[in-house]
């Protein structure tokens, strides 16, 4: 969805502000030194229905809304504002295109998948490395998670955050990890085309806890929730306090990164699938 991308520009952060900020108290887990309020703070926005009302030291809610505090920091605040229409396209989007990608995974790897699974592990470190830097800009050599907040904000330029949005998204892969240890690329085949989008929301929403809290990838708003399990994956709801606490619903901020980390991890997979299965001779079936 360009129109999505292009909505999602970063402002930029005067690096005084950052540094202040990042000394500030916003991060600890007790939620002490964060003001009231979940909603956005440049006032009232199309979308009907209110932001959570929760307490500001809820330890669920403050990972799925940016409070107003944070938001006064350029870096924290929300990169775009979403009416429902916008929201409900968005996530339907991400996530018809995450299945898409990986139903045609699934089905190479059906008709061919111990021939890739024996291309794929043929290949010296240095070859599969290569293969996956023409799959994927955006994967890092070395794990975003293991990089940590060693990164340097005040040295970072726009361009250059909005590229790394993209590898915050997918903080546990990494170049040097996938290539290094084949087994890692086709476990990660097989458990992304056995189990459904809802099986790995938890996980994939987890590991954008820092990137979201920190600031490192490009967060869109809507006051509303989104399902995360079951048949209803994706749909957009107003925010409720029992289903959120139990995880049901997931505020739209956070439920969105994730619905686009899981498009992304989709593309990156079917571009590698592609890749290994195209590149050389017709692989023919298994059986
Ligand atoms: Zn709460
Ligand atoms: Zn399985
Ligand atoms: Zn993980």
């Amino acid at each position: 969805m360009d129109a999505k991308r292009d909505g999602l520009v970063p402002r930029s952060v005067p690096a005084e502000l950052l540094r202040g900020f990042l000394k500030s108290q916003y991060a600890r887990d007790d939620g002490a030194g964060v003001l009231p309020g979940f909603e956005h703070i440049e006032g009232p926005t199309s979308p009907a229905g209110a932001a959570p009302t929760c307490p500001k030291t809820c330890k669920i809610c403050i990972q799925h809304y940016r409070p107003t505090d944070w938001q006064q920091c350029d870096w924290l605040r929300y990169a775009s504002v979403w009416d429902d229409d916008q929201a409900v396209k968005a996530i339907l989007s991400a996530s018809e295109k995450a299945k898409v990608c990986f139903d045609q995974v699934a089905g190479v790897l059906k008709r061919s998948g111990n021939s890739i699974a024996r291309r794929w592990k043929k290949k010296s470190v240095s070859a599969r490395a290569a293969l996956l830097r023409e799959a994927t800009l955006e994967l890092e050599d070395q794990p975003r998670a293991a990089q940590g907040l060693i990164y340097q904000p005040e040295q970072e330029d726009v361009a250059t955050w909005k590229r790394n949005h993209e590898s915050w998204l997918l903080p546990y892969l990494d170049i040097d990890g996938l290539s290094r240890n084949p087994s890692r690329l086709l476990l990660l085949l097989h458990y992304r085309t056995h189990h459904t989008l809802q099986d790995w929301f938890a996980h994939d929403c987890l590991h954008l806890k820092c990137a979201f809290s920190e600031g490192l990838v490009m967060i869109a708003y809507n006051p509303h929730c989104v399902v995360v399990h079951e048949n209803r994956y994706g749909d957009l709801r107003e925010w409720e306090s029992v289903a959120a606490h139990r995880g049901d619903i997931v505020g739209f901020p956070r439920a969105m990164a994730t619905f686009e980390a899981q498009e992304r991890l989709a593309v990156v997979l079917k571009t590698v699938v592609d890749l290994l299965h195209g590149n050389e001779a017709p692989l023919g079936n298994d059986h």
